[in-house]
């Protein structure tokens, strides 16, 4: 068997134009403010990404940029401003922040209505509750690919590797959301392999390059690989590099049925995901309907 590749780059870029669609409706455009604090180099590349997507989907965006050695006090006075902003329908706090900041302590400061990547107290709440609300970006671009698959997910056995607060919880919450029987395994699970093979929906989310090998998986099974890890890669040059999933990728597309490759998988739907969500607050917020489907 070799398993059918799920296209991420075309899944974000059909909910990106679906977005886009549904902003043209709205009386008014969005607000999303993009916060990012220090020269990261990797959360630089990613926020110039949101704000040309945000301008891309007839949204405004706002770009607080602020020097690595600010106090955590400021950077949380200009979160709570944006928050207090009637004009700012999202705010997005780039993490990681740098080690003097408590960045539990900057997102306590952000209005939740205004929480567009899930990640205040009240949005993990919500979704631990299974009540509506705004769901972590990259969980929320795993549930949309499988659904793209067509495969029932009521039932099925998802199997999620990781535990953090950004991906392994959320996704395993989605997923018992939609009805699945959820496993979480962690650095202290006993047999991954055993574990991963009961998988029919495989969630490697560890950040271990090539960690899940091809018969850990199940024959059929979806496999939706969250990890992204930079490995080097002399044959392309010396110092070159480049980017791998947690899965090793064709051992497990020879029996998956269906797979995310790295890069131009579940990446890609991060951003649009982002992008759903500040219209979905926009709305909430301001009470406007959305006359198309996201
Ligand atoms: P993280 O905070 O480092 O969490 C890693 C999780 O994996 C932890 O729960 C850890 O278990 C578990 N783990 C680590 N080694 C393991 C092992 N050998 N066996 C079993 N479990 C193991 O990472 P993260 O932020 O969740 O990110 C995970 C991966 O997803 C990274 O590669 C990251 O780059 C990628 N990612 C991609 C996107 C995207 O596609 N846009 C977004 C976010 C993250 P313990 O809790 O027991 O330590």
């Amino acid at each position: 068997m070799s398993a059918t590749v799920i296209d991420g780059k075309a899944v974000a870029a059909d909910l990106r134009a679906r977005v886009a669609q549904a902003v043209a409706t709205l009386p008014g455009a969005p607000t999303l403010a993009v916060v990012i604090v220090g020269e990261d180099p990797a959360s630089q590349v990613y926020v110039r990404s949101k704000v040309r997507e945000t301008k891309a989907a007839g949204m405004h965006s706002r770009h607080v940029e602020l020097p690595a050695d600010t106090p955590e006090a400021d950077v949380i006075a200009r979160v709570r401003a944006l928050s207090d902003d009637p004009a700012v329908d999202g705010i997005l706090v780039q993490l990681p922040m740098p080690a003097h900041i408590d960045a539990q302590r900057v997102l306590a400061a952000l209005d939740p209505a205004k929480d567009v990547d899930g990640l205040t107290d009240t949005s993990a709440g919500r979704l631990a509750l299974g009540r509506p609300g705004l769901r972590p970006c990259t969980p929320a671009g795993c549930l949309i690919l499988a659904q793209t698959t067509g495969e029932t997910l009521a039932g099925r056995h998802a199997v999620v590797l990781g535990r953090s607060i950004l991906v392994g919880r959320p996704v395993a919450l989605l997923f018992l959301g939609a009805d699945c029987t959820v496993t979480i395994a962690h650095s202290r699970s006993k047999d991954l392999p055993a574990l991963c093979r009961s998988a029919d929906i495989l969630i490697p989310a560890i950040g271990r390059p090539e960690f899940v090998q091809g018969d850990w998986v199940k024959p059929g099974a979806v496999v939706l690989d969250v990890g992204i890890n930079r490995v080097p890669a002399p044959d392309l040059g010396a110092d070159k590099t480049r980017l791998v999933g947690d899965v090793a990728y064709d051992a497990a597309a020879a029996r998956a049925g269906w797979i995310t490759p790295v890069p131009g998988g579940v990446g890609p739907m991060t951003i649009a995901c982002l992008l759903r969500n500040t219209v979905l607050a926009a709305c909430a917020r301001r009470g406007w309907a959305l006359s198309t489907g996201l």
